[in-house]
Order: structure tokens, then C-alpha cells, then sequence
């Protein structure tokens, strides 16, 4: 028996479906499930192609980058260190725990489907450490049992979990959630209980501590909730999915608020009771993944106003706060999602926050069976997601920002990808989002096979107990050709269900935050062999309801060609400009293809046709689109967004102004070239020079710098070129929150410094410098080359000050 078959027979055992799930669950009201349940990557081999190359990579080389990087920095000695009970010994982070248990989760996926012995050994002597280290009552946090002594702890064990005591929260409870995760995985993949059994004990324990009559603490940073789903799924213990929903239900708590301030509630999405949530707000990885557990409830425990509650925050992210690529997080300095349609190009982007959106789109996907979810999710899986990790498999993006300038080191201190992290979440959930890729393909309900994406590869599925062997051949994203060859165990009539991909029905994401310019390029033909079908659509999908017999084969055709894509007018971020699509592949212009000027002065007319072309040696192989700009010697070159960065550091960006008076207006200027520091608040300083045009100086709608929480005194922002500029003039505009009772005034004054030689100096016969709001405050002075240019603010006595744009001519 070859390692496939001996997977697929594993994995089909150890499944439980809906039906088992209310057989094994114990006490408690009667369950139900996902109407659709999905088909385990276990029973799905990818073949070459896009992901056929990216999980080959992930397996070859991620996986072990990962785990070195784990040994070099001690995360892996912590266990060894708890384990021989060598006490003061913790190095790092006390979350690090978390980073190696999402690692063993990769792994374990990847021998759920590859036979892999020194991946096997090597789970099998990390987890003999990992039991060894938890503690005699279930306990397992190796910081506490090392006696570190680190800001983010309390006093003792779970008390800091929501920023009780002191500090940051403890992530005990997150260690915890991705501990589970991981020995779910690894029992599904291996059969083996060794993990499955430190999660149990530790579940158990956490049962005894949290509870409605125990400690009332909800986790400080979620995931807990929905890797308590996982284990009660593979464990059928009815109190891990009770203790789950506490964790939701403990959410909002008053007694917690009144510690914490307004900020901190929405941060942890703490500000009201998880079913009165609307709004999608807070810490957008935290968010995410307790939006997805949010979904388990809805789905398991049928419970309408936890359904309500998902419907709507869904429609939040999707139509009003999500990225192009699928990224989120406006807020950079708390990695938090922003107010509706602000969706700056150099917003954050956590590479964990895309992957937290395609868990939370999967399960609603599951809910609702409606395409627009796998929609979501297809645009997370080829843009903000893999962008966070380089071809080679082993350099790392921690945000994922649609533009920067090639100097800014927008990536925690590079302007390229790095090997690791100190706070290293983003490398270790790449490692195994990709290879739970083949998870989110197919779907099966009752009477019907749901086919969602497209790859080169084989799947085995059940349709109402047939089983049924599947094949695609196709050459997607490349491609739009996909042929499906379906071999039921017998003829069996079951509606398939193909997504028609929301590119190919001209309607890039559900809720029209973005939309295509022009019409769809042709029409969508479905082909069950060879003769041309007639298919109904519904809900996204074609669907062919037949009987199927072994030897059919179904041919998809997907009118694959560049599409421009614009936001709705209310993204002030991306009026008058587009940005190219290809298919599920959101492209961008990098430096290193367009090097006639900066990249901030291309532009991309409605005039300017678009050629994709296949390019075998360009990034392993890749589709590159170039279009005839009027203007230009060479024509502007696109590349897919995902791919970026693997060639050269540079300029990038995804969106283009349509005309190029728009683009000079902002680039030419120093302002939207340089580097900014702030003498506080250094990762708002993005703020000052986004190019965003305030309507007053109390607009909340944009991006916005403040000295906040300074009150009175001076305080500096500053512009740092690579070389001189002459600069003569310069304008501010002031933020100022008096209409809504804020802490924020115009300054008492204010001047301009440049740097020269070791001293700074105020700039000469300047022509006054205004402090008046709503407008922009303009000053003139004697013309010199600055490299540095500093904006000193002398605050008014008790409030604070900021500014919302800085120009400089
Ligand atoms: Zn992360």
C-alpha cells in the first residue's frame, strides 16, 4: 500500500462527522454541525504547479528554517530547561511556547501527507520534551515553571491573562490554544496520542481553573477557542466545547472593563459581549481567530445570536476594512484593525491577521455555502498570506503593506524579509497555513460535492457514503482551464457544485468594497465531456446535478485575463487610482522592473492596454503583465503581489494613479520620500506623509500622527532623505479634536530645524508659522538642502498635539 492510500485510510477512520458528534458528545443539548463539512487535506495530494511548488518548499525548507530558528533562540531549551527542572533559565518571550507548538502543527501536516521518518523522529523526541515539561496538574507554560521574570506575567499562573495585574496580558491561554492545535494535528496525521494526551491534561486543567463559578478571565490574546473546537472534535469530550463557548461568553465581562480603559476593551474586543459585536475592531489577529471561534459555536451549538453576531462582523472586514490582498490591520502601532473604508497602502497587514481571515471565511464558507467566502479566502491564499514568506522558503514579512518607498523599514527593522522574529508569529503560521492548503479545496453536504479551488492534484471524497476519486489537471493561476475527472465507486447521482470564482462573475470581493473597471472579458463555459452543459448558478456556483459515473470528466473554462480593480470612493487611500488583477493574482509594480523614475510616478491610464504573458524564468514561473504607458520608454511592468520582493529591495507598489498629474502632485515632494521618526509615537509617523488630503482638522476618516498621551512641552516629528534636497516651503495641517472633546490642540507654536553637521538649526527668514485649523498652515523660508528636516511643537499647556499631513516643497 503506498503512503497515499495508507493516509487516506488513516484520516478516513479517525473522521467525525456531524452525526458521530452528536452520538459522542455526552451532556449538554443536543448538537449540530456545518451543514457543509469539509474534505481533509490528508484526502487531497497536490501535484505540481503554483502549490505544488509553494508545500514543497514549505516541507523542504520552512518546516526546518523554523525549527532551527526555534533551537538558535531558545525556545526549544525552554522545554528542555523545564523538563530537567533547571529554573531561571527562560530566554525570550514567555508566547514563545506557542511559536514551536505551531510549528509541530506544520509538521504534522505535511506527514499527513508525506511519509517523512526524520520529520517523524523529530516530532516524536520534541514532544517527549514538550510532556516532560508540563507540570504534575496539567499546567504547561514553560516561562512560570522557569521562574522568568518577564513584564507581561502576574503574580501567578492565568491571573495576568487580560491585563489584570500589570503590563501586557500573559498569553497563557494562547501558549495553550496553539498547544492544542498542534496535538490535534498530530494525532490526525499520526496516530499517535502523545500530544493529544499533554493537551488533555492540560484542557482538564484548565477546565478545573476557568469557568462560570471559577476564574472569569477571557483569554488575553484568543485562539483557545477554536483549538478547544478542534479537541473536542477529536476527543468527543463534551467540556472542552462548553468550556469554549465560557471563553466567547466571558467576553465583555464588567467587572474586567472597569480595569481596563475604552482603548484597551477594543483591543481585546473586550468592549461588549461577543454576540453584540458588529463592528469588526481591535488586535485584527486576536479578532480573527476568535471570529472563526465565534462560527464553531454558531454552527455547532446552532445558536442564532452568535450566527447574527459572525453575519455581521463578516460584512464589516469584507466590505469595509479588508485590503486588496486580502490584508488587515490599519493600525500599525497596536496591529489593529482601523474605522471603516481606512485602508492605507502601508497599512500593517500581519501575515497571522490574513491567515485569522481565512480560518473565520473557511467556517463561514462551511455555514453558509455561499461562494463569496471561498472568494475571500482565495484572495487571502494567493496575495496576503504567501506573501509573508520569500520562494526560497526560509525569509519572512511580519506586515505585508500594499506600497512602500524601498527605504522605510516598514518589515520590523528590514525592507526585505527576514530569517525570524523575536516576536515570531508570522513565520510559524506560514509554515502551516500552506500545507493545510488542500483542506480548503473541497466540501462535501448531503447530495452534493462542492469543488472550490484549483489545482494540479487527486482527492478522495464521500458523497453520502459513495466514494468518489477525483483529479484535476490545470495550469491555475496561470491558466483558467481546469479539467475535473470525477470516479465514483459506482454511479451515483450528487449535484457537483463548482465555484465560478467571484473574477470570473466580475465581482472581485462580496459587499463591492472593490469592484472591475469594464465589463467580465468573456463568458464562463462548463463542459461534462466534451459536450458544452447547461449549468444553474447558485450562491456563486455552477451546479450540475446528474449521475456520475467513473470516466467523466468535467472541463471548466475561466476568462483569464488582466483586469484593472478600483476601491469605492469612500477608500480615501485609493481614489483615482487602479490596481491589476489576474485572475485570483493581485500584481504590483516593483522598482526593479520599472527603474525610468520613482515608482511613485508611474501611472496606469484607462487607455494603456494590458498583456499577460507567461514567463517561465521570471520567480520559479510566473505571469507578467506590461502595459504601453503614454510617456514611457519602457513599458510599465507588473509582477504578482505575492512574488515581490524576491529579486531585489526596492519601491513596490500595488496601486497606480490614472493620471499622472496625480501622482507628481505627491511624489515628486521630500514628504513622500522620506523616513519618519517622532520624538513618541514613531509607528503612527506614516500618517504624515500618506498623502491624504484632510477635510478638517478634527477627520477621523484618515490616518492621523499625535504626541498623545503628552500634554504640553516640546515634541518633534522629522524627515530623513538618503540624499539632500532643496526645500523652500512647507505646509501642516493640525489635528485637533476640540469638536469631540479630545485631547488634542493645535500647538502654541511651532518651527522648522535642519540638521547640519552635528547641530540642528532653525530654518532662515522663515514667513511665520500658522497654528490655525481646518486648513493647511504653509510657511516659506530661505531655500537650503536638508537631508533632515525636523518639525518641533511647543504644545499648549494640558492637551496634547498631532498633525494629520506634513508637505514639504
Ligand atoms: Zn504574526
Amino acid at each position: 500500500m503506498n503512503v497515499w492510500k495508507r493516509s487516506l485510510m488513516r484520516s478516513i477512520g479517525k473522521t467525525i462527522t456531524g452525526v458521530a458528534l452528536m452520538a459522542e458528545a455526552g451532556q449538554g443539548a443536543p448538537l449540530s454541525d456545518y451543514p457543509i463539512q469539509p474534505v481533509d487535506h490528508s484526502q487531497v495530494r497536490i501535484g505540481s504547479g503554483f502549490w505544488g511548488q509553494r508545500i514543497a518548499t514549505n516541507h523542504q525548507r520552512t518546516v526546518w528554517t523554523c525549527f532551527d530558528q526555534c533551537e538558535k533562540t531558545g525556545r526549544i531549551e525552554n522545554f528542555a530547561n523545564a523538563a530537567n527542572q533547571v529554573k531561571r533559565k527562560f530566554k525570550g518571550i514567555p508566547y514563545n511556547d506557542s511559536d514551536v507548538f505551531k510549528v509541530v502543527e506544520g509538521a504534522a501536516y505535511i506527514l499527513a501527507q508525506h511519509e517523512d521518518p526524520k520529520l517523524d523522529n523529530y516530532l516524536d523526541q520534541l514532544i517527549d520534551l514538550i510532556a516532560r515539561a508540563q507540570e504534575p496538574d496539567g499546567y504547561l507554560y514553560t516561562a512560570y515553571t522557569l521562574k522568568a521574570n518577564h513584564a507581561i506575567m502576574g503574580s501567578k499562573p492565568w491571573i495576568n491573562e487580560m491585563t489584570q495585574e500589570k503590563g501586557r496580558d500573559s498569553h497563557e491561554l494562547y501558549n495553550t490554544g496553539h498547544l492544542y492545535e498542534a496535538a490535534v494535528a498530530h494525532y490526525r496525521a499520526t496516530g499517535k496520542r502523545t500530544l493529544l494526551d499533554v493537551a488533555i491534561r492540560s484542557a482538564d486543567h484548565v477546565d478545573r481553573v476557568f469557568g462560570p463559578d471559577r476564574l472569569k478571565l477571557p483569554p488575553g490574546h484568543q485562539v483557545i477557542e477554536l483549538a478547544l473546537v478542534k479537541l473536542f472534535r477529536a476527543t468527543g469530550e463534551r467540556r472542552y466545547l462548553d468550556l469554549s463557548r465560557f471563553f466567547l461568553d466571558a467576553r465583555g465581562n464588567p467587572e474586567i472593563r472597569s480595569k481596563h480603559t475604552w482603548a484597551d476593551d477594543v483591543y481585546f474586543a473586550n468592549h461588549k459581549p461577543v454576540v453584540e459585536q458588529r463592528e469588526a475592531v481591535g488586535h485584527a489577529v486576536r479578532s480573527t481567530y476568535m471570529y472563526a471561534g465565534m462560527a464553531d459555536i454558531a454552527a455547532i451549538m446552532d445558536d442564532d445570536a452568535y450566527r447574527e453576531a459572525v453575519d455581521a462582523l463578516w460584512e464589516s472586514i469584507v466590505h469595509r476594512k479588508m485590503a486588496l490582498t486580502g490584508g488587515l490591520g490599519a493600525v500599525h502601532k497596536t496591529e489593529s484593525l482601523g474605522p471603516d473604508y481606512v485602508i492605507p497602502h502601508d497599512a500593517y497587514n500581519e501575515t497571522c491577521a490574513a491567515i485569522g481571515l481565512a480560518y473565520f471565511a473557511h467556517r463561514m464558507f462551511l455555514l453558509h455555502g455561499d461562494a463569496g467566502y471561498m472568494d475571500v479566502l482565495e484572495r487571502i491564499l494567493y496575495n496576503g498570506s504567501i506573501s509573508g514568506v520569500s520562494l526560497e522558503g526560509d525569509h519572512f514579512f511580519y506586515p505585508n503593506p500594499l506600497y512602500t518607498n524601498g527605504r522605510d523599514r516598514f518589515n520590523h527593522g528590514k525592507n526585505s524579509r527576514q530569517p525570524w522574529f523575536s516576536t515570531s508569529c508570522c513565520p510559524v503560521n506560514i509554515v502551516r497555513f500552506v500545507p493545510s492548503m488542500p483542506g480548503y479545496m473541497y466540501a462535501v453536504s448531503k447530495g452534493a460535492l462542492w469543488a472550490n479551488l484549483f489545482a494540479q492534484g487527486e482527492a478522495r471524497v464521500e458523497v453520502d457514503g459513495t466514494r468518489i476519486a477525483l483529479r484535476q489537471i490545470t495550469d491555475y493561476p496561470w491558466k483558467g482551464d481546469v479539467a475535473l475527472d470525477i470516479a465514483p465507486e459506482r454511479p451515483t447521482r450528487f449535484a457537483l457544485r463548482v465555484r465560478i470564482p467571484g473574477w470570473a462573475r466580475n465581482e472581485p470581493v462580496p459587499g463591492g468594497l472593490y469592484r472591475y473597471v469594464g465589463d467580465a472579458p468573456g463568458d464562463v463555459v462548463l463542459k461534462v465531456n466534451g459536450e458544452p452543459v447547461e449549468f444553474r448558478m447558485d450562491r456563486g456556483y455552477a451546479v450540475v446535478d446528474r449521475e456520475w459515473q467513473r470516466g467523466d470528466r468535467v472541463a471548466l473554462s475561466l476568462p483569464m485575463e488582466p483586469r484593472r480593480v478600483v476601491a469605492r470612493d469612500e477608500v480615501a487611500a485609493a481614489r483615482g487610482q487602479v490596481a491589476v488583477e489576474y485572475g485570483p493574482l493581485v500584481y504590483c509594480a516593483e522598482a526593479v522592473d520599472n527603474a525610468e523614475m520613482p515608482i511613485e510616478a508611474y501611472h496606469l491610464d484607462g487607455d494603456a492596454e494590458l498583456t499577460a504573458q507567461f514567463k517561465p524564468s521570471l520567480l520559479n514561473g510566473a505571469v507578467k503583465i506590461s502595459a504601453e504607458v503614454k510617456g514611457l520608454k519602457q513599458p510599465l511592468t507588473l509582477v504578482p503581489y505575492s512574488l515581490w520582493n524576491n529579486r531585489a529591495e526596492g519601491a513596490m507598489t500595488v496601486w497606480l494613479p490614472t493620471e499622472p498629474k496625480v501622482a507628481s502632485e505627491h511624489t515628486f515632494s521630500m514628504a513622500a520620500r522620506a523616513m519618519t521618526s517622532a520624538s513618541r509615537n514613531e509607528k503612527h509617523t506614516a500618517a504624515l506623509n500618506d498623502g491624504l488630503q484632510p477635510r478638517n482638522s478634527d477627520d477621523h476618516d484618515i490616518p492621523r500622527f499625535t504626541w498623545w498621551d503628552q500634554k504640553g512641552g516640546k515634541a518633534w516629528v522629522q524627515y530623513e532623505l538618503l540624499e539632500p534636497v532643496e526645500v523652500g516651503a512647507a505646509q501642516v495641517y493640525w489635528f485637533d479634536d476640540r469638536p469631540r472633546g479630545g485631547g488634542c490642540r493645535v500647538p502654541a507654536s511651532w518651527r522648522l530645524l535642519y540638521r547640519d553637521g552635528a547641530a540642528w538649526r532653525e530654518v532662515e527668514q522663515s514667513s511665520g508659522y500658522g497654528v490655525e485649523p481646518d486648513q493647511f498652515n504653509r510657511v516659506e523660508f530661505r531655500p537650503i538642502p536638508v537631508t533632515q528636516l525636523r518639525l518641533e511643537v511647543q504644545m499648549q499647556e494640558g492637551f496634547s498635539a498631532g498633525i494629520l499631513e506634513w508637505k514639504v516643497e
